[in-house]
């Protein structure tokens, strides 16, 4: 179990304080993954390196497992070294000079133990990669994915008490880091770790995680299960980041349970609130993914326009349609009208156009 308890990290630059982390807490139950999601300097990686004890944060309290290892106000700082935590980097941090065998072996170096045991330890995580057929090989000789293998054996040989992942993957070309997620999803379940895992690829987050945290101007924005954020987004932020959606301004009309009559310049259009927040005359935005429009006119929801263009994708029709100042970006069946200026009606249920305030 990992616990961070209103963390805080500002950096002193010379011309400003840069508040990187502000008041972030979150909780990770023992061998769950947990995703930092967020875009470029939104404090994911000060939050990962905080709780590694790379990082002395400014405010806030950090446990792993039972111990305490950071308490600000209490000044304790337990450093990296003595957190047992195992670390796995966008660069691997391969020594090119060494066998994939003494690169795993490596992480023990300075460890009270046996060599006995360091060799039985070391072959246990080459076997858990699936590398230990290729332990004599020297380093530079594996694929990026076997290196990045090789980065988790000797992020895992030491027994830590979690693993931290900071955008592992992102050194990868795009068809491997699709194998690899589903490699690293089947090995952090496969070992049990409690894991945090930080990036800004959003289908990465969706396909590896338990729960996922997306961050924004170094606070958190939402927390829940991949389906759950990506289905509810519960702002417009994250509808926006995770995934491609697309946002129709309104007021609401009427509430009756989770579903809500919502104003708009297409006619009253009815989306779900699942949080039950909005309240008649509130501004809000319809969001609605681009597979959740359907060009039959079947739905409840209707909205007329014009193709602009689409895009034949093999699975999919990928389509713009104009819609009065509104452009839909849809995924449209394989038999969706091609031809661009035809009128085309979209059509959606209410269940997939969530009803998100507008701050
Ligand atoms: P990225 O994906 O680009 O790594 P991130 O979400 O991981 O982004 P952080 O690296 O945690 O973001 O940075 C958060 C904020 O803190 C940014 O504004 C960054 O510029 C700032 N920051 C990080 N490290 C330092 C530092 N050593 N000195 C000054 N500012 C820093």
């Amino acid at each position: 179990m990992i616990r961070v308890e209103n963390l805080r990290k500002s950096f002193e630059t010379k011309s400003e304080t840069v508040h990187a982390i502000d008041g972030v807490s979150f909780e990770v139950a023992a061998g769950e993954m947990v995703t930092l999601l967020g875009p470029s300097g939104c404090g994911k990686t000060t939050t990962l390196r905080c709780v590694a004890g790379l990082e002395r944060p400014t405010g806030g309290r950090i446990v792993v497992g039972d111990q305490a290892v950071v308490n600000v106000e209490k000044g304790v700082f337990v450093p990296a070294h003595l957190r047992h935590l195992g670390m796995v980097f966008q660069s691997y941090a391969i020594w090119p000079h060494m066998t994939v065998f003494e690169n795993v072996a490596y992480a023990l170096e300075g460890r009270k133990i046996s060599k006995a045991d360091a060799r039985k330890l070391t072959m246990e995580a080459l076997e858990t990669v699936q590398l230990a057929g290729h332990a004599d090989r020297p380093a530079p000789r594996l694929s990026g994915g076997q290196q990045q293998r090789v980065a988790i054996a000797r992020a895992i040989v030491g027994k830590p008490q979690a693993l931290l992942f900071d955008e592992p993957l992102s050194n990868l070309d795009a068809k491997l880091r699709v194998e690899m997620r589903t490699e690293l999803r089947r090995l952090q379940k496969q070992i049990g770790l409690t894991s945090i895992y930080v990036t800004h690829d959003q289908a990465e987050a969706l396909a590896i995680s338990d729960w996922i945290i997306v961050m924004k101007d170094g606070k958190i924005v939402e927390y829940g299960r991949p389906t759950q954020i990506y289905r509810y987004p519960a702002n417009a932020f994250t509808a926006q980041f995770i995934g491609s959606t697309n946002l129709i301004p309104g007021a609401v009309r009427s509430v009756d349970g989770e579903h809500v009559g919502v104003d708009t310049a297409y006619g009253v259009l009815v989306g779900i609130d699942k949080t039950k927040r909005v309240r008649n005359g509130d501004k809000v935005w319809l969001s609605i993914r681009p597979e959740d429009l359907a060009s039959d006119a079947a739905g409840v929801n209707r909205i007329d326009g014009h193709l602009d263009f689409a895009i034949f994708a093999g699975a999919a029709v990928e389509a713009e349609v104009a819609c009065g100042d509104l452009k839909m970006f849809c995924l449209l069946g394989r038999d969706a009208p091609m031809t661009p200026g035809e009128p085309i009606s979209l059509s959606f249920g209410p269940d997939v156009a969530v009803v998100l305030p507008q701050d």
